[in-house]
């Protein structure tokens, strides 16, 4: 962890650490990384009380360049070790991070399983559309017809549609925004900070090495509504669903649903589990004298 900020209110400078960013100028990331920035002064809670854990990928750098603890793990395995932490350490914010294809193929076993057991995390992914780490090769999220060094004459293939894949396995707060809105975009990861659950932010950054020209930023902001413009009600499930399927086509921007009434986080239930045992576990003198007795 880098130098602690001063007490009180802090602002996104406090949340900016020593390393460089080593993304390749004009990445999407770099946008999605003050987004993070800024909703994390905005959430106000200190670095030392922050886990931030990714995956591997170019977006997996993100916990690096952020003032907090961090863990740049496994290609895919972000989710497990961020539920370990939140469980061992319900007190700490978690956040995890990573690409498409840490989230939606090396890792999207792990979605479903961190979305049923609903731990309190605020998942960022990094949907570029492309693996850019590995120098441009077919992810699950890129388009039919694609053109990449694994698909010269165009994917074949469907993409993951990580927005719908997410609602239907019941997640509780489901987002999605781009750089070319970051007062949206970091409106965004703070409500999905604040949420008492797990909740995933897709964001479609742009990776400008390899990604195609409809990927870029100066598309995005030619094509992309917002859901708030839709007159959408975040709290209709059914509806963010109507919607998610538009995902590749459409470029909807916002929260697509927020539970209202969210169930209680499993990292609660396991902490009210454990003092539960504890209240009826009899008292250590009373174990000690029977253990003497004998
Ligand atoms: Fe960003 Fe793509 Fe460069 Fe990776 S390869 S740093 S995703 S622009």
């Amino acid at each position: 962890m880098s130098t602690m900020p001063p007490c009180g209110v802090l602002t996104p400078k406090d949340f900016k650490s020593e390393l460089r960013p080593i993304w390749c100028p004009g990445c999407g990331d770099f946008s999605v990384l003050q987004a993070v920035y800024r909703a994390l002064a905005a959430v106000n809670r200190p670095p030392h009380e922050i886990a931030f854990v990714s995956g591997i990928g170019c977006s997996s750098r993100i916990p690096g360049y952020t003032t907090a603890y961090g863990f740049n793990s496994v290609h895919g395995r972000a989710l497990p070790i961020a539920q370990g932490i939140k469980i061992a350490r319900p007190e700490l914010l978690v956040l995890a991070a990573g690409g498409d294809g840490d989230g939606f193929s090396i890792g999207g076993g792990h979605v479903a399983h961190a979305i049923r057991r609903n731990v309190d995390i605020a998942y960022i992914v990094m949907d570029n559309q492309i693996y850019g780490l590995t120098k441009g090769q077919l992810s699950p999220t890129s388009p039919r017809g694609a053109k990449t060094c694994t698909s010269r004459l165009g994917s074949l293939e469907d993409p993951v549609n990580p927005l719908l894949y997410v609602l239907g396995y019941g997640c509780h707060f489901v987002a999605q925004g781009t750089p070319a809105d970051m007062a949206g975009l970091t409106a965004m990861i703070e409500e999905a900070i604040r949420f008492p659950g797990f909740a995933l932010v897709n964001i479609q950054s742009p990776c400008v090495t390899y990604g195609e020209e409809e990927q870029q930023i100066k598309a995005h902001r030619a094509k992309m509504t917002t859901l708030e413009s839709l007159g959408h009600d975040s709290a209709d499930r059914i509806r963010a669903m109507d919607l998610a399927q538009h995902y590749g086509t459409e470029l909807y921007t916002g929260i697509f649903y927020r539970n209202p009434d969210p169930p209680p986080s499993y990292d609660s239930l396991v902490l009210a589990r454990q003092e539960e045992m504890m209240a009826k576990a009899a008292p250590r003198e009373r174990i000690l004298e029977v253990f003497l007795q004998k």
